[in-house]
């Protein structure tokens, strides 16, 4: 174990008292080594964190203002939200909308920042509620979850897939409408079957999005964001010369600044709090190993907050 103090920070221009960082899976598999998430040691981890700027040269980012941060290279090659304060780029850095405190914008946090950007995604492709179903597979997840309550929000009727329908009345609180056992979609299938849903978001992967894709309807829209399954996509071209269905792809950590100020006013505009308050849950930085031992084990539901100064 190394300890750090403020002087090992990195370079930047913003200094940032950091209030809460959260438990992605991607935290997960930092913090256990199962992925090469972490490029240089030591490191403090956590992909996000939000707080309040302490110090800035940066143009627009003033002492004050309520921020928040997600991917770059946080817990990559740069320290991350697992510590009382950060020093990273301006650039970096989105201003929290008046309607969230900085614990909102971590219930938030990078899944749901990535569950809205997959809704943003449906709509370009031209998914309107009028369309049909939105299947979101992975529902008991962080990004699941928040999928859930944006797009029933929005007006869609919104299937989720589980294995965890044990948590319908969870997933129903959300807005879902309709639940599936994902065991429906996460074995070998037909390269194309009947059509189902118009749109989804996946955070699965492997052979449940191969499955989603040969279900999904004439000119529907996927968007593919994870990879719980499996990182492969054991699929076949009908569904995309066939039904002409998009398959969109998201990437939160390199969105540019443009698109996560975009997500962030719609998160502000369409996400119900009381339903982000029913997917989260607030823990302190000693009880962060715990919480991924149980996310490996398919066990955390929803969103999990990490109150740094706990
Ligand atoms: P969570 O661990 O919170 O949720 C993942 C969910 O997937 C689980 O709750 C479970 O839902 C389902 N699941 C788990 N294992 C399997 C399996 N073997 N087969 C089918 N379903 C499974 O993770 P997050 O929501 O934080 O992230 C979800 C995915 O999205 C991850 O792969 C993550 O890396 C990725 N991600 C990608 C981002 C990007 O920039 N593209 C950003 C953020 C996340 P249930 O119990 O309901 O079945």
């Amino acid at each position: 174990m190394v300890s750090l103090s403020e002087q090992d920070l990195m370079p930047g221009d913003v200094v940032v008292d950091v209030d809460y960082s959260t438990v992605n899976y991607k935290d997960a598999l930092a913090i256990t080594g199962r992925a090469d998430v972490i490029r240089q040691f030591p490191l403090i981890p956590g992909i996000d964190f939000a707080g309040t700027v302490e110090a800035s040269t940066y143009p627009g980012i003033a002492v004050g203002d309520r921020v928040v941060a997600n991917g770059w290279g946080l817990s990559q090659t740069h320290h991350g939200g697992y510590a009382q304060k950060a020093r990273v780029k301006g650039e970096w850095l989105v201003k929290i909308p008046d309607a969230f405190s900085t614990k909102d914008a971590m219930a938030i946090g990078t899944a749901g920042y990535t569950a809205m950007l997959s809704v943003l995604a449906l709509e370009h492709g031209g998914l309107t509620p009028q369309r049909g179903d939105v299947l979101v597979t992975g529902a008991n997840g962080g990004v699941g979850s928040i999928a859930i309550a944006i797009l029933s929000g929005l007006g869609y009727r919104v299937v989720a897939s589980t294995g965890r329908l044990e948590e319908s009345d969870y997933l129903r609180s959300l807005g879902a409408a309709d639940i599936i056992d994902r065991r429906t979609l996460s074995e070998p299938g037909a390269p194309i079957g009947s059509e189902r849903w118009a749109g989804a978001v996946d955070s699965v992967g492997s052979l449940t999005l191969a499955n989603v894709l040969a279900k999904t309807r004439y000119r529907g829209v996927v968007a593919a964001c994870g990879l719980a399954q499996g990182m492969d996509l054991p699929a076949s071209v009908l569904p995309f010369i066939l039904r002409n269905v998009t398959l969109a792809g998201i990437d939160s950590v390199n969105a540019p600044q443009e698109v996560r100020i975009q997500a962030w006013s719609r998160l502000a505009r369409d996400l119900d709090l009381s339903k982000l308050a029913r997917t989260t849950q607030v823990v302190g930085l000693a009880e962060v190993p715990a919480i991924v031992g149980r996310m490996f084990e398919g066990r955390i539901q929803g969103r999990t907050v990490v109150d740094v100064n706990a």
